[in-house]
């Protein structure tokens, strides 16, 4: 999955403008941030309408301006799960409710042990770095799927690939590649509704800035009070914020407000 955010080129003419997704991030902020500033569990649930309009905004565009070709992304199919994947908090804290609420105590002790240990791998590490080194994401279940699939992030919902042997080829060592070629529309959409959801955390004096999803869900799974603790605005996630996506992104540094 990829953590990038720049605009992917459109093959024709598309009502699909960048003021279309400006205001599906502005829309989707305002909608959200009043679930945000509740609770931790309302910014759960804030994270869940996210996903599902996202959701609801691809099916949409797939059916007035179709993918040039069909999708290559299927289940078991885990190249993109090699890479740094970026979350905002409620995501991660959906993700960790959904573990807690589907899986026994032993398997959770199993997966924390896999997230510890990835994480021991690739934390700070850069993006191109981070592909090369091919540590997979610890979600992934025995047969390449992802293991939290329902709630997975806005970001691995965003890849929408049209090959993948291109896709194969452009993990491998993507630093200096072009991305494979994927539907825009769908990537920019679901782009567009995280920014929105981060935008909604900001706006509500909670902490928007992207995080990386191992470390992130490493301290979510480690501290069951990492929501409350996000929600009273303590800085329980400063380690699993990205350097890299800061040092790109915002130029006032770390402390400055951000816009995912
Ligand atoms: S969360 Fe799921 S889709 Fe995303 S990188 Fe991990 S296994 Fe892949």
């Amino acid at each position: 999955m990829t953590d990038e955010r720049r605009s992917l080129p459109l093959a024709r003419p598309s009502r699909y403008s960048p003021e279309v997704y400006v205001g599906v991030a502005e829309g989707e902020s305002q909608a959200l941030a009043p679930l945000v500033a509740e609770s931790p569990e309302r910014a759960i649930e804030a994270a869940g309408i996210a996903s599902e309009r996202a959701a609801s905004l691809t099916a949409a565009a797939h059916a007035h301006e179709p993918p040039d070709a069909p999708i290559a992304c299927r289940r078991g199919c885990s190249t993109c799960c090699h890479a740094k994947v970026l979350v905002v908090a409620p995501e991660v804290l959906r993700i960790a409710a959904h573990l807690r609420a589907t899986r026994s105590p032993e398997d959770l002790a199993d997966l924390l042990a896999r997230v510890q240990a990835a994480d021991v791998r690739v934390r700070g590490l850069s993006r191109a770095a981070r592909a090369e080194a091919r540590v997979p994401c610890p979600l992934l279940d025995a047969d390449g799927g992802c293991g939290v699939h329902p709630v997975r992030p806005l970001v691995c919902r965003s890849w929408t690939s049209y090959d993948a042997g291109a896709c194969e080829r452009y993990w491998e060592a993507p630093a200096g590649k072009q991305t494979p070629p994927q539907w825009a529309i769908g990537y920019e959409l679901a782009q567009a509704v995280l920014a929105g959801l981060g935008k909604a955390c900001f706006d509500v004096g909670r902490d928007g800035t992207p995080l990386e999803l191992i470390a992130a869900l490493r301290i979510t799974l480690e501290r069951p009070t990492a929501g409350e603790r996000w929600h009273k605005r303590l800085p329980v996630f400063s380690a699993a914020k990205d350097a890299e996506w800061i040092e790109a992104n915002v130029p006032s540094g770390p402390s400055g407000k951000t816009v995912p």
